[in-house]
């Protein structure tokens, strides 16, 4: 019987086709599949990254080929060693393992389009002496002019026909820096009057006359996109260059390079397919790095790890999982048509992997004191009990632990209301609740302080309720029945935390879409701080970040959400970010009238 899933993306149906042939190798041969991550390093990698990565990457383990990490750094101007520094770190806590990965070594195996610059200006040399290029000495105005448009043909431009040594000479002079920016720029010969704009005569070079973050000042001459790109696959041997839809139309131009090179060339070079496929765009998510970037340098968040960027190191930082993020990507797949994908999505995959991995524990964040008044009728007025506690209803493996319960507790204020109505079953004047693992208590008193506002709660608990269970049946043989369970902290040996609480970062579905400008749709409350949540005592985040394969410690807080330590956190300074709530609350404003 077959193990393979019943569906399989377009792009797995297309690499079976070209192994069934034999496309790349000896028909049957999988391990050829070669694929690549190539990002450009002028900003951080973002979810729609990881949704390349993904499928990059799953690619080449189905197959048992590879996928390279080559950095796409032809543009001098944008472009960083910070960026190449986070993305390589993001791209590996993804998952992404390319050929020569070290885990000693930072770089080890990356690649670098910069490192092949010699070699795609030999092939720009040869395509001119071919007559397949010339250097354009217009005003770049003057070009863009004589493009035309959808419906009309362009016109040649007067250098077109120019003799090769002349254009051959230029693109010299262009490359030693003797050339100012925009002066000139190296053009493929290819049809003017193309239906496809990118046909018509698209630059290959122009000059830029600034320092390179890896090659400093060897180039004053960089290669466009569409140039470059194709010969960086080629030259890594790339079988599947998977890029995002809009590249559809630059497909022929794709195959046009590769093809003028191997024209009258007895070493032809290795020719890739390029596909296509929708790229991934969420809900209440801006992934223009463009964009992220503004929202980093106008101060709209604390910068590209804020918990509430789309970005990698925002989402880590925030809590999530890689394998939350794979899952999603996975569970999205790979399509053809362009689709919002809801972000709740994104949110249920982190969910349902920390549901399954994160412990549990008990926080409060916004306390309300509640005093037991009859703790000493039943023992010293001092003690405390200590009570078993489970630490992951899903996985038994990671065992109990011991709570604190003694005379002065926290509850969460909303879980008491003094005029409460029929269903709200947790605390009320009067009324009884389960304290989670703990004992049973009934409300008593309400204390006010002159404000009106309620400052305690007197409390009586039932002794023969240890542990959060019913007690026995009274003397008629009832059982009293309970509805509302609460967790809650000891007041005395709880630990003091600050706990930071996110909600989107915008408003919109489609951030800027009605006046173009995203940060129009800020939501001024994504950020909530609270400066002092109280935490059951034997938090020792060793043992959950001993559970994560990124060692960051996540964990439950019970009733409230799933929560990471954040960077900032210290030993006496605990600081939690929460990654995600236990249920979605937006699905449910959505569906309220
Ligand atoms: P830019 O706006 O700078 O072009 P980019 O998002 O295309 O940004 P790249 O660094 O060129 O950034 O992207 C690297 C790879 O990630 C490319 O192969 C690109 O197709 C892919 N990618 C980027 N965004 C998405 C997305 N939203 N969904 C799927 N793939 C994406
Ligand atoms: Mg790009």
């Amino acid at each position: 019987m077959s193990t393979e899933p019943a569906s399989r993306h377009f792009i797995q149906q297309i690499i079976d086709e070209h192994i069934a042939q034999g496309k790349w190798g000896e028909p049957g041969d999988r391990t050829v599949v070669r694929t690549r991550f190539p990002p450009e390093p002028n900003g951080y990698l973002h979810i729609g990254h990881a949704k390349s990565i993904w499928l990059n990457s799953s690619l080449a383990e189905e197959f048992g080929g590879t996928c390279n990490l080559r950095f796409d750094d032809t543009n001098p101007a944008k472009e960083d060693e910070e960026y190449v520094e986070s993305i390589v770190r993001d791209a590996r806590w993804l998952g992404l393992r390319w050929p020569g990965i070290d885990d000693a070594d930072d770089r080890a195996g990356v690649l670098f389009a910069s490192d092949y610059f010699e070699r795609m200006y030999e092939w720009a040399k040869q395509l001119i002496g071919k007559g397949l290029a010339y250097v354009d000495e217009q005003p770049s105005e003057l070009v863009k002019q004589q493009r035309g448009d959808v419906n009309t043909p362009g016109s040649n431009s007067p250098f077109r026909d120019r003799p090769t040594e002349e254009s051959l000479a230029q693109f010299e002079r262009m490359a030693r820096g003797e050339v100012a920016d925009g002066g000139m720029v190296l053009r493929a010969k290819i049809d003017m009057a193309s239906p496809n704009m990118n046909l018509r005569d698209p630059v290959m070079y122009r000059v830029v006359n600034a320092p390179h973050h890896r090659t400093g000042t060897r180039w004053h001459i960089y290669p466009m996109y569409d140039w470059a790109h194709g010969l960086e696959d080629s030259i890594e041997g790339i079988t599947h260059s998977i890029c995002t839809l809009e590249f559809e139309a630059h497909r022929p131009l794709y195959n046009w390079f590769i093809d003028a090179i191997n024209k009258d060339n007895p070493e032809p070079i290795h020719h890739p397919q390029q596909i296509e496929f929708a790229r991934l765009n969420t809900t209440y998510t801006i992934t223009s790095k463009r964009k992220l970037l503004a929202l980093v340098e106008g101060g709209h968040v604390s910068g590209w790890d804020d918990p509430r960027m789309p970005t990698i190191s925002g989402m880590r930082r925030r809590g999530y999982t890689s394998r939350a993020v794979r899952a999603f990507c996975a569970d999205t797949g790979a399509t053809k048509f362009n689709a919002m994908v809801d972000v709740g999505r994104l949110e249920n995959a982190l969910r349902d992997d920390l549901n399954k991995r994160a412990p549990r524990c008990m926080a409060v964040l916004n306390p309300l004191k509640v005093t037991i008044t009859n703790w000493s009728e039943h023992g010293d007025a001092d003690r405390i009990e200590w009570l078993e506690a489970v630490n992951n209803p899903e996985d038994e493996s990671v065992g109990m632990r011991k709570v604190p319960f003694s005379r002065e507790l926290w509850i969460e204020r909303d879980d008491f209301m003094e005029d409460a109505p029929k269903k709200f079953f947790r605390l009320k004047p009067g009324g009884e609740v389960r304290l989670r693992y703990g004992y049973w208590i009934t409300c008593q008193e309400v204390i006010k302080n002159d404000a009106g506002d309620v400052v305690e709660l007197r409390c009586t608990y039932d002794p023969q309720t240890r542990g959060g269970d019913a007690p026995p049946p009274d003397e008629d043989g009832k059982v009293r029945k309970i509805k509302g369970t609460l967790h809650w902290a000891s007041a005395q040996e709880a630990l003091s935390a600050e706990v930071r609480l996110f909600d989107r970062l915008f408003n919109s579905e489609s951030p800027g879409k009605a006046s173009g400008e995203p940060t129009d749709d800020l939501n001024p409350d994504s950020l909530t701080v609270i400066e002092q949540a109280w935490l059951e005592p034997n938090w020792d985040d060793a043992k959950p970040a001993a559970l994560f394969e990124d060692g960051i410690a996540r964990v439950q807080f019970e009733r409230l959400g799933y929560f990471a330590v954040d960077k900032e956190s210290a030993a006496q300074a605990l600081v939690f970010n929460r990654a995600v709530s236990l249920k979605d609350s937006w699905a449910k404003a959505a569906k309220k009238p």
